[in-house]
């Protein structure tokens, strides 16, 4: 198929470009690269635009042929959701009403959109499956739940069908370490432990511990995004074929505490994680977990790379290669050094 990928230049677009090109699929980023990373379209030809540029989405549609979507161009910090929601609701909900509106002009009949497990809230019982209420309690959820919404009445009026992936923690690089995690700023738990571990910085804060888990200290539910790339694809198949919509929870499955996520890197990393214990993170909820059984059912998908052990191997060999190629990149901004094609 030829397929639409936006926010391809992204930490899991850019995995998805790689698996749908290796699956002989020929791919379009399309990316503002606004959180974006130019160096990370590898696989297939890149567009430069805006989600909000519905003409220049539809151009962009006609010329490469498109048969599917999927989107991936979003705001996704909950902190930044809270103080800046029109942010939040102008690129989640504006940006895919665009989008469905290049689709529906240019008859492109299929799309998978990232959605996430935050349209869920804070839920009690775990886990969670998709019949637990959508009860976002902070506009990224919001915006997040209301795209669904959209997707569902413009099926309903267009014949567009769609799938939306409810992630829960994305973690881990590329095994072959082709594209990796690279956010500016990076708030995530693994990578910054990580810089922990290298000295990068002085300490991993831990956004309290006095949560009632076991140990104190936060539960997600981490899963590889080369777990995630390949639910991608098989949803984009599923719809082909015929599937009706959904919207899915991807997970891992199981829970890991923070604690858990830095006992692991020290015993890979054999190097200590310095941390401290300071004030809870707005809006993180004791503990998610996913019930993954409807995703296994439908897509005929199963988490294969998922475990903890997996994913930090993978993102400590990304961290390590990208240190250098940032540093390299950041001398060219400001005019100094060499600039290097390739990793
Ligand atoms: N976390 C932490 N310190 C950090 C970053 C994250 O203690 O510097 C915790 C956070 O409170 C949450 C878990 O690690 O319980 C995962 O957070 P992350 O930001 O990676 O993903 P999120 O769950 O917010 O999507």
């Amino acid at each position: 198929m030829r397929i639409l990928v936006t926010g391809g230049a992204g930490y899991i677009g850019s995995h998805t470009c790689k698996a749908l090109a290796h699956q002989g699929h020929t791919v379009v980023t399309y990316d503002n690269l606004s959180t974006g990373h130019r160096e990370l379209v590898r696989w297939g030809d890149f567009v430069y635009g805006d989600i909000l540029d519905t003409q220049r989405l539809r151009a962009c549609i006609r010329q490469h042929r498109i048969e599917g979507v999927i989107h991936f161009a979003a705001s996704a910090y909950v902190g930044e959701s809270v103080v800046d929601p029109g942010k939040y609701f102008r690129n989640n909900v504006c940006g895919t009403l665009s989008i469905l509106d290049a689709m529906r002009d240019e008859y492109v009949p299929y799309i998978v959109v990232s959605g996430t497990c935050a349209v869920y809230g804070s839920p009690e019982k775990m886990p969670i499956t998709e019949d637990t209420p959508t009860t976002p309690i902070n506009p990224y959820g919001a915006s997040k739940l209301f795209m669904e919404r959209m997707l569902a009445d413009y099926e309903n009026a267009h014949g567009i069908k769609w799938m939306s992936l409810r992630y829960f923690n994305a973690a881990g690089c590329d095994p072959d370490g082709e594209t990796g995690e690279w956010h500016e700023p990076e708030t995530h738990l693994i990578p910054l432990a990580l810089m922990a571990a290298m000295g990068k910085m002085p300490a991993l804060e831990i956004f309290g511990d006095d949560y009632p888990t076991p140990d104190g200290t936060c539960i997600r539910d981490y899963i590889h995004v080369t777990d995630l790339s390949e639910a991608h694809i098989k949803a984009l198949r599923y719809l082909v074929d015929g599937g009706k919509r959904h919207a899915l929870n991807l997970g891992a499955g199981i829970g890991a505490s923070v604690k858990e996520i830095i006992f692991a890197i020290e015993n890979i990393t054999k190097k200590n994680v310095p941390h401290i214990i300071s004030q809870r993170r707005y809006g993180d909820p004791p503990t998610l977990i996913a019930d993954i059984s409807k995703a296994q059912q439908i897509l005929k998908w199963t988490p294969k790379c998922s475990n903890i052990s997996l994913i930090v191997k993978s993102s400590l060999a990304w961290a390590s290669k990208k240190n250098c190629r940032f540093h390299t990149l950041s001398a060219h901004r400001i005019g100094k050094g060499k600039v290097y094609k390739k990793f």
